[in-house]
This record gives structure tokens, C-alpha cells and sequence, in this order.
């Protein structure tokens, strides 16, 4: 097991560092937006704590830009923005956990413990959802053994939710998440991304079913259950 740690304050970083360390698992600790996206790129860790509030930027969106780019490393956000809204945008943005500072180590640790159990196919690189399966790290989207007919932009927007598979994603996010590749997206994008990959996934038979939640976002549905 490796993790990362992601906190600016030193005093902090070598608490959480210390706790994890006796617990039994392997640790690269960093201070800094730049070094996360640098160590998330380099490695393949099991699990990675981020603090929100880092010197170079906002935990947050260092978070979207992580899932946007796929990937699928579970991530526990430890942080002194406690509010519900707070804690709402965390887990939008792609955190799997939210724990507020302060916070006793055997409640962190239980954490740790719980994500790191998730079962593979939901935090590997396959998530499966029905007949229809996402590699995360090539976006190749698979149905019935047949590749599905989908733009780039149309499997990272396939991505987002199925990982948030049942829950509604706000418009929002999508339009922010998918903003991370260069050029900003707009709602209308959204909706015609949403419109050809749901014709793209009927016309392969795929369980996987879109609803518009009108106003608000999308929430994507498994037919076969
Ligand atoms: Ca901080």
C-alpha cells in the first residue's frame, strides 16, 4: 500500500505522516498543488489525502483535474472547511471522503481503511456498469464486446458519471470538469455531449441510461438492475 499525503503545514503533514507510517503504510508526503499533480503522475498510489488549502492553488480543483484526466485513485479530503456546501463541492469535484480538521486519528485511520477496501471495480481501472464497461486510464468504453462509438470529450463526460453512477451531477460540474482541457465547455455543450452519447449507447444496447434532472444536471442509471 502507498499513499500520498497532500498538507502545507509541516506540522500537520508530519502528524498525519506519522500516523500513517505506524499504521503500516508507505508515504510520499508533499506540500504543494504542482508536487501533487507531479507525484499523482509518477506514481500509482493506493490512496491520496488532500488538505484544500494549498500555497499554489485550491485542493479542489487540483481534485477535478485529477479525475478529469481519469483518474481513479480513491481520494480523502482533510480539510478546515467544514460547512455542508463545503463539503458538498468537495465530493462534486471527485473525493471519495471528506473528514474536517479537527479530527481524532483513529477516525482518520478508520477512513483510510475504509477506502482503501472499496472493491477494485469500482476504484480500479474498469468501472463496470452493466453490460458496459469504462477503462479509466484510455477511456475505451466497451459494450456487449463491441467498442462504443464515442468522441473523446463524449467518454470523459461517460466517466464522470459512472462514477457518481445513481447520484445527480450537477450541470455545473460538468461543465467544469470538462472545462480542465484547455477551453471552457458551456451548458449547451453539455446537453449535446449528453444527447450523442446517449444516442451512441442505445444504438449498442448498453444498460447504461442518462436522465436529464431538468434545470439541475444528470444522473446515469443501470437498466439491467
Ligand atoms: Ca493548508
Amino acid at each position: 500500500m502507498r499513499l500520498l499525503l497532500v498538507e502545507d503545514n509541516p506540522r500537520l503533514q508530519t502528524l498525519l505522516g506519522e500516523t500513517l507510517n505506524a499504521a503500516g503504510y508507505g508515504l510520499d508526503a508533499v506540500g504543494t498543488v504542482q508536487d501533487l499533480h507531479t507525484s499523482a503522475a509518477s506514481t500509482k498510489y493506493d490512496l491520496i489525502v488532500v488538505d484544500l488549502g494549498l500555497p499554489d492553488g485550491d485542493g479542489l480543483q487540483a481534485i477535478r483535474k485529477l479525475r478529469s484526466g481519469g483518474l481513479a485513485t480513491p481520494i480523502l479530503v482533510v480539510t478546515a472547511r467544514g460547512s455542508v456546501e463545503e463539503r458538498v463541492a468537495g465530493l462534486d469535484a471527485g473525493a471519495d471522503d471528506y473528514l474536517t480538521k479537527p479530527f481524532n486519528n483513529s477516525e482518520f485511520l478508520a477512513r483510510v481503511r475504509a477506502l482503501l477496501r472499496r472493491p477494485t471495480d469500482v476504484i480500479g481501472p474498469l468501472i463496470k456498469i452493466g453490460n458496459t464497461t469504462v477503462n479509466v486510464s484510455n477511456l475505451e468504453v466497451i459494450c456487449n464486446g463491441q467498442d462504443v462509438d464515442l468522441r473523446l470529450s463524449e467518454r470523459r463526460l461517460l466517466l464522470l458519471l459512472m462514477r457518481r453512477s445513481g447520484n445527480l451531477v450537477p450541470k455545473g460540474v460538468l461543465e467544469s470538469s470538462l472545462s480542465e482541457f484547455g477551453r471552457d465547455v458551456s451548458a449547451n455543450a453539455v446537453e449535446a455531449l449528453v444527447s450523442r452519447a446517449r444516442k451512441a449507447l442505445t444504438e449498442a444496447n448498453s444498460d447504461i441510461q442518462i436522465d436529464t434532472v431538468r434545470g439541475v444536471g444528470y444522473t446515469l442509471k443501470d437498466r439491467s438492475r
